[in-house]
């Protein structure tokens, strides 16, 4: 039996959205800037897309745009920020993703703007009063715009941000809010109207959707120019013909998820806390990281006490059919570790399995993976 638990990388796809996705690909493969009829025809499905999803997060179509994933919707926040909307100071933290991490540090080299990075506790959760302060000493320094990028869950801890009140300290000090919400979008309910943020990032394939198709939401009034050059798609924002059967995919996942949100959340829950439960019971010595108790539902970050394994245990795993993802604090080799697991002082002599589920998981599969588990860390008898 293989069991697949690394759904924070990626999710299977649900049959119903390669079922939506095949249906325009079968039948409608016309340009959508055309003007004649096949065009039109795309032209619309993609404006339904959009419709559907602007709705869903309680906001107008005209602020989702279409791009080829979060890497590329987080890139365009940051540098379109900086290059148009006369930002000079970054606030972020040492665990962003690197589509937000090497962005800001990247124009941080190039010497157009300053990076300040905020303080986090060892589960990972952000210092709020350091947040606070950062803001006040950018504003003070008044040499230009500040952008706060703040993921709204980390995906390898899961710990979650609390978005309001960063958005609302942001706005007390005059700063823009970028969100990373790769990880919590169709996972919780989301309304953008509640929320003061300026851009947030969303990537289908976390959420049982096609990869290369994600959306930046840019808050109305908020006016960058394009990241990526070309034709006028996109409303003149992104050039390049759309990605039509990934935004029909997407929208299609977007729906399904949102459709059946809290009966997926309870069950992928109670998955989340079986496994943590089975772990503490059967395996002395095991930790958590990040906030297992409170963090994103799908995500469970497992600190394995020191053992002779301990390097091979991603392997070992894999042989047995278990497809997990883990890192380490320390880098060895060609292995760079992680730099979230180092940001929190993790204990480089353990190692750390993030096991992430999805809807499609089972209960029996985590009885596998704990049986396999329990085997590995036996204490040989003396
Ligand atoms: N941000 C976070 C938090 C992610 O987990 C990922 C995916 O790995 C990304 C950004 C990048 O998304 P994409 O694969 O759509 O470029």
């Amino acid at each position: 039996m293989k069991v697949y638990l690394d759904n924070a990388a990626t999710t299977a796809m649900d049959k119903q959205v390669i079922a939506a996705m095949f249906e325009v690909m079968d039948k409608h493969f016309g340009n959508p800037s055309s003007i004649h009829s096949y065009g039109r025809e795309v032209r619309t499905l993609i404006e339904n897309a959009r419709k559907s999803i602007a709705n869903l997060l309680h906001v107008s179509p005209a602020e989702i745009f279409f791009t080829s994933g979060a890497t590329e919707a987080n890139n365009t926040a940051i540098s379109c920020s900086v290059r148009d909307l006369g930002v000079k100071h970054i606030i972020t933290s040492p665990i962003e993703h690197h589509a937000v991490l090497h962005t800001a540090e990247e124009l941080a080299k190039l010497g157009l703007a300053q990076l300040h990075l905020v303080r986090v506790n060892e589960q990972g959760v952000v210092d709020l009063n350091h947040l606070e302060a950062l803001l006040q000493a950018c504003s003070k320094a008044n040499d230009g715009k500040t952008l706060v990028s703040l993921m709204h869950a980390n995906n390898e801890l899961g710990t979650l941000l609390p978005i309001e009140k960063v958005a609302d300290l942001c706005m007390q000090e005059g700063a823009l809010f970028h969100s990373d919400t790769v990880q919590t979008m169709a996972h919780y309910p989301i309304d953008l109207s509640r929320i003061p943020v300026h851009f947030v990032t969303c990537s289908a394939h976390k959420f049982h959707g096609p990869k290369g198709i994600g959306f930046l939401y840019i808050r109305a009034g908020v006016k960058i120019k394009p990241f990526v050059y070309g034709g006028a798609q996109e409303r003149n924002m992104r050039g390049g013909t759309e990605n039509v059967y990934g935004i029909v995919g997407i929208a299609k996942a977007f729906e399904l998820a949102n459709q059946d949100m809290e009966q997926e959340a309870a069950h992928i829950s109670g998955l989340r806390s079986y496994m943590r439960e089975r772990l503490i019971e059967q395996i002395p010595g095991v930790l958590f990281n990040g906030d297992s108790e409170h963090g994103l539902y799908t995500v469970l970050n497992v600190s394995f006490p020191p053992s002779p394994i301990s390097e091979m245990l991603l392997f070992r795993l894999d042989i047995e059919g278990i497809a997990c993802s883990g890192g380490s604090a320390c880098s060895s080799g060609s292995d760079v570790g992680s730099h979230v697991l180092r940001a929190i002082g993790a204990d480089p002599k353990r190692a750390s399995v993030r096991f992430s589920f999805s809807k499609y998981n089972t209960k029996a599969e985590v009885d596998v993976c704990m049986e396999k588990l329990t085997e590995m860390f036996a204490v040989p008898a003396n």
